[in-house]
């Protein structure tokens, strides 16, 4: 199966997946979207109103901030592959709970990530940087780079976070900012998903406790 099918295959199990709560409430699944081989991935907590209307991820007001973010860095959403942890919305925009989280994650967002394969995974908000950096604290790692399971992770705030707190704003920006650069760090440092020779030990002794989902 090519790498394409395989995600046209998940795509069409979550949009009538059953595993969890989350799929009595919802009207439309968002399995998530972009080039198959894309070099960038975002993943956001889940859907939010908008996106659960459309089937499409970050589509309402922080999908529009995400767009000028992503602009700014000097690419498109044409260029990314936008997910969500979950993929159906959790009702009333709580939070999802920790059996979704695992069910949906285990069921199909490491199945999206192994496919696509990307040179850079971007975490928005915290359910997505906990699947990677577990009791990291978003206001200490934002914004660096760091190999986690032979992947690049860089857990960012989320974009509608920097919406309702605009002290978070210039922290956002400035991330996004620099991810051209991040981007050709992780390219020069190990191609897609290798590792990289010779990196400090220090490094990683100062990484972050990680989940071992991915
Ligand atoms: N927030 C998210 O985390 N994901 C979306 O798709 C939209 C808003």
């Amino acid at each position: 199966m090519s790498a394409e099918q395989g995600l046209e295959k998940l795509a069409k199990q979550i949009v009538v997946c059953t595993k969890c709560e989350l799929h009595r409430s919802r009207k439309k699944a968002v399995p998530g979207e972009g080039p198959t081989h894309a070099e960038i991935m975002f993943i956001g907590e889940g859907p939010g109103f908008h996106e659960n209307e459309q089937g499409r991820p970050f589509v309402g007001a922080a999908g529009k901030f995400l767009d000028q973010l992503l602009e700014q860095a000097g690419v498109t959403r044409a260029d990314v592959w936008i997910t969500n942890v979950v993929k159906c919305r959790p009702p009333g925009n709580r939070d999802p709970l920790p059996d979704e989280v695992e069910t949906c994650t285990s069921n199909y967002l490491q199945h999206q990530i192994k496919i696509v394969d990307p040179s850079i995974i971007v975490t928005l908000g915290r359910f997505s940087m906990g699947l990677f950096f577990k009791g990291a604290k978003i206001s200490e790692i934002h914004g660096q780079m760091r190999k986690v399971s032979e992947r690049f992770v860089i857990a960012m705030y989320h974009p509608a976070a920097a919406l309702h707190q605009m002290a978070l704003k210039p922290a956002i920006m400035a991330d996004f900012s620099k991810l051209p650069d991040l981007l050709k760090e992780a390219r020069a440092g190990m191609g897609k998903s290798g590792a990289k020779q010779g990196e400090p030990k220090k490094k990683e002794e100062h990484e972050p406790k990680q989940m071992n989902l991915f």
